[in-house]
């Protein structure tokens, strides 16, 4: 489903080069779920940014379903941010002045879906996150795994291919990480979409079906569990 093929991204400033993502190849298949580590500044970020297509390759070939990101024109890559992707992100990034059930409906109404269609599907994604009952509240209302909750449900409620989701529980207590956790491996378990998930947290990589470790821009270490 994704491939990579000695992808590269450089950063130039102040006469000095980056090597932010130095020689990347990877192939990821349906329905895995990736945990990606590695030391602060390795380029974790930059690869999740590539694949998201929020970034371009400096140089190397990046295919997710069979669109070229580096080559794929602007409509395209918005097109694919907007049907086939979700991200989750560490600080949840809900509006706070729309509910939890209007964050969900946000991404559907942007794809044009009736709004009590919109609505319908968030308090599916809602309930699935076993947020049933928090549709009206707003972020500041929620805990902290309960925002992340949301924002995992907003991510998955136009069923994307691929959820990427960048040290998800980076700024969580256990509690709240165990039920952020619980519901990514609900996400890989009922096949809902392939997952890569930046993580330090043991706990989900451990519950990830491989693990690759990054340092200085390259993959160094892959185990499968
Ligand atoms: P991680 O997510 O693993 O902490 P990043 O992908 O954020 O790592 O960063 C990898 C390297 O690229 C770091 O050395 C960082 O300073 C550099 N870098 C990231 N973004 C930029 C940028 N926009 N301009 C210049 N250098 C950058």
């Amino acid at each position: 489903m994704i491939s990579l093929i000695n992808v590269h991204r450089h950063y130039t400033g102040g006469g000095r080069e980056v090597r932010a993502v130095d020689g990347v190849s990877l192939a990821i298949a349906r329905n895995e779920f990736v945990a990606l580590n590695g030391p602060s500044g390795c380029g974790k970020s930059t690869l999740m940014h590539l694949i998201a297509g929020l970034d371009r390759p400096t140089s190397g070939e990046i295919l997710v379903n069979g669109l070229a990101l580096d080559q794929a024109d602007e409509n395209a890559i918005t097109n694919y941010r907007r049907h086939q992707l979700g991200i989750v992100f560490q600080f949840f990034n809900l509006l706070p002045t729309m509910s939890a059930l209007e964050n969900v409906m946000f991404p559907l109404l942007l794809q044009g879906v009736a709004r009590y269609r919109s609505e319908q599907r968030a308090r599916e994604a809602l309930a699935f996150l076993e947020l049933g009952d928090r549709g009206d509240h707003f972020a500041h209302q929620l805990s902290g795994g309960e925002q992340q909750r949301v924002a995992i449900a907003r991510a998955i409620v136009h069923r994307p291919q691929l959820l990427l989701a960048d040290e998800p529980t980076g700024n969580l207590d256990s509690a709240s990480t165990a039920s952020v956790m619980k519901a990514l491996q609900t996400v890989a378990e009922q096949k809902l979409a392939t997952l890569i998930v930046v993580t330090h947290s043991e706990e989900i990589a451990r519950a990830a079906s491989r693990r690759l470790s990054m340092r200085d821009g390259k993959i160094i270490g892959e185990t499968f569990t």
